[in-house]
């Protein structure tokens, strides 16, 4: 039985290890090429960065292209990986388990949580390596009773050389991503093909038969027994979209907005970001500066990277967004979600200004990087792990299955539901 997986991120690379190791033959579909991190040092943009020459966020596609980024609305840009390893590429290394919305539909992935967290190697980055800064601000957050815990990282310190750059790609591969899944399932006898977008979903008497893809300017058919959707939240809805099957209007991105403020010399890049987070309703707070808005984003221009001080409020928000059947993304901020930013963000400038950073303060760039909720899984779906309108042997294995936002890291959640998903192939679709 030959199983097409398209996608290589947390919840592709997850299903294409486990079903290669039962057996089954995989083929793995990647529409962007081969990850490599980015190795330039951020010094040589400062002098662009001061007059303005930077652009705004596309630039960054065309000095980076696994990253990319989408504006679905005025305020808010939305970010993801196009290459090998997905979004994990791109991330912190933050491994929390976050499961809003699913023991409440009777989905319980505890089991599969420590199993990965075993597999990967969990741990927290050791606090003696924290900035002085960063450590100050942990027990301001401490005194005013906000709980703040060291965030369970995929980051070997031994390896690790405090660049603060996670999110270019870890360059001595001290952070886990999921391309390392990708070489098990390869090791296995999985079959990876990059630069081969999906289009399509192929039908043969209401069964999938296989995908279209892109080859050049003409299109191809792949042919297999089963396909599995992990081309994230909006990559899985635009191909379900194009096959003229349902995705649903409630995408979700768990907004970021960086708090910006000023202490000298903190040198906060010399840290990996996020070492810790302090949860509240909805959200979480935690040190990080946000390179986006260095680069790209006005009020931040006048303040140096090694002066910057920066507190992230990661927010869970309202799942409305849309994929429509031209690929295009909507999503906007809501009166909601910005009332409680505004909440939020006092909070993160009570502890910087406790912590003896100054003003002047400055909100950073709204900005979405958790995509999922376009294939929501409801309580009826969870026997089979699979929304029950989708034509036989068509499964999804990412985040879009996720009915709620989280206000979370998301990695060890779609890789737990790329788990779930996968063994439910292995024992439902026939050998
Ligand atoms: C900058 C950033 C930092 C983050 N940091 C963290 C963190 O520290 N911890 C954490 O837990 N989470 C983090 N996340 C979120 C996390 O990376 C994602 O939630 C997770 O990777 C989602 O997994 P996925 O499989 O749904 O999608 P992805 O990992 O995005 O994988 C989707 C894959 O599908 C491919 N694809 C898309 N369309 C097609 C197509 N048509 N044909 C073929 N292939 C296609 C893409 O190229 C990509 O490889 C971060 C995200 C970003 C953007």
């Amino acid at each position: 039985m030959r199983a097409i997986i398209v996608g290589s991120g947390a919840g592709g690379a997850t299903i294409a290890r486990e079903l290669s190791q039962k057996g089954m033959e995989v083929i793995i579909l990647e529409s962007g090429g081969h990850f490599k991190p980015f190795t330039r040092r951020l010094s040589w943009t400062e002098p662009l960065r001061k007059i303005g020459l930077m652009g705004n966020e596309k630039t960054i596609t065309r000095l980076f292209p696994y990253l990319e980024t989408t504006r679905s609305s005025e305020e808010l840009v939305l970010v993801r990986g196009h290459g090998t390893g997905g979004s994990t590429v791109l991330s912190c290394g933050n491994m929390v388990r976050a499961d809003e919305g699913l023991k409440e539909i009777g989905l319980n992935l505890d089991s599969e949580f420590q199993e990965l967290e075993d597999l990967i190697g969990v741990k927290e980055f050791p606090k003696q390596r924290w900035r002085p800064l960063t450590q100050k601000m942990f027990q301001s957050a401490e005194k005013m009773g906000l709980e703040p815990q060291a965030t369970p990282k995929a980051v070997d310190a031994m390896k690790c050389v405090s660049c603060g750059l996670c999110e270019l790609g870890c360059a001595n591969q001290s952070r886990w991503d999921s391309r390392r899944f990708l070489e098990d399932a390869i090791q296995n006898g999985a079959i990876l093909k990059i630069k081969t977008p999906v289009k399509k979903v192929l039908l043969e008497n209401g069964r999938v038969s296989g995908v279209e893809i892109k080859s050049g300017i003409s299109s191809k058919a792949i042919y297999g027994d089963l396909v599995v959707l992990s081309a994230g939240g909006i990559g899985t809805a635009q191909i379900l979209k194009a096959s003229g099957l349902p995705a649903q209007d409630k995408l979700w991105t768990d907004i970021v907005l960086t708090l910006g403020g000023v202490a000298p010399g903190a040198k906060m890049l010399k840290e990996p970001p996020m070492v810790w987070y302090s949860q509240q309703k909805d959200y979480i707070l935690s040190p990080y500066v946000d390179i986006l808005s260095h680069w790209f984003h006005k009020p931040w221009k006048n303040v140096s990277i090694n002066d910057r001080v920066g507190m992230m409020v990661k927010l869970a928000d309202l799942e409305e967004g849309a994929v429509y059947e031209n690929g295009k993304v909507h999503k906007e901020i809501s009166q909601d979600d910005k009332q409680k930013l505004e909440v939020a963000v006092s909070l993160a400038r009570e502890i910087m200004e406790n912590s003896g950073v100054s003003g002047p303060y400055v909100k950073g760039m709204y900005n979405g990087g958790h995509l999922g909720g376009t294939v929501p899984l409801e309580k009826s779906d969870v026997g089979e792990m699979r929304p029950n309108y989708l034509p036989e042997g068509l499964w999804i294995g990412d985040l879009s299955l996720a009915p709620r936002s989280q206000g979370m890291p998301t990695i060890l959640l779609t890789a737990a539901l790329g788990l779930k998903v996968a063994r439910k192939i292995l024992e439902i679709e026939p050998k």
